[in-house]
C-alpha cells in the first residue's frame, strides 16, 4: 500500500524529539540500575547457601532476580523501539501509520511516542501483531 507521503503534515512537533531523548535517557539510566540489581541480587545469592532449594530466602532472591531481569528485558525492548522511533525520524517516516499510511495525530505520539500504527489501525490489531516484524 504505497501512499503519498510529502504535502501530508506528518512531520511530528519538535517536542516528539524532546520526549524521545529524555525517553531514552531514563530507561538507559534504569536499565543501568536494573544491571545492578541483578549483579547485587547475583552477589547476595552467591555469598548465601545457594544450593538449599528451601531455603525461603533463595526463593525470595530468585523471585526477585526473576522480577528485575524480566523489568530488564522489556526496558531493553522499550530503548530499541526508541531507537527505532529516532531511526525514522532521521528517514523521515516518523509518524506515518505503519499499517494504513495515515499520518499519526501528534496527540497520540505524544502520549506514545513509538506508536507506528494510528489509533484506528492499533484498535484493530487488537496489539497481536509484532510491528516490528512487519
Ligand atoms: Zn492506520
Amino acid at each position: 500500500m504505497e501512499q503519498e507521503i510529502s504535502g501530508r503534515s506528518a512531520v511530528p512537533p519538535l517536542a516528539v524529539r524532546d520526549v524521545l531523548a529524555g525517553e531514552r535517557l531514563r530507561l538507559l539510566t534504569l536499565c543501568q540500575e536494573l544491571n545492578h540489581d541483578l549483579e547485587s541480587i547475583a552477589d547476595s545469592s552467591a555469598s548465601s547457601n545457594a544450593d538449599d532449594e528451601h531455603d525461603p530466602e533463595g526463593a525470595t532472591v530468585a523471585y526477585e532476580r526473576a522480577q528485575v531481569a524480566a523489568l530488564l528485558a522489556q526496558s531493553t525492548l522499550r530503548l530499541n523501539e526508541i531507537d527505532e522511533a529516532v531511526q525514522r525520524l532521521e528517514r523521515g517516516s516518523y509518524g506515518i501509520c505503519a499499517s494504513c499510511g495515515e499520518p499519526i495525530p501528534a496527540e497520540r505520539l505524544l502520549a506514545r511516542p513509538t506508536a507506528q500504527t494510528c489509533i484506528r489501525c492499533a484498535a484493530q490489531d487488537g496489539g497481536h501483531r509484532d510491528p516490528q516484524r512487519a
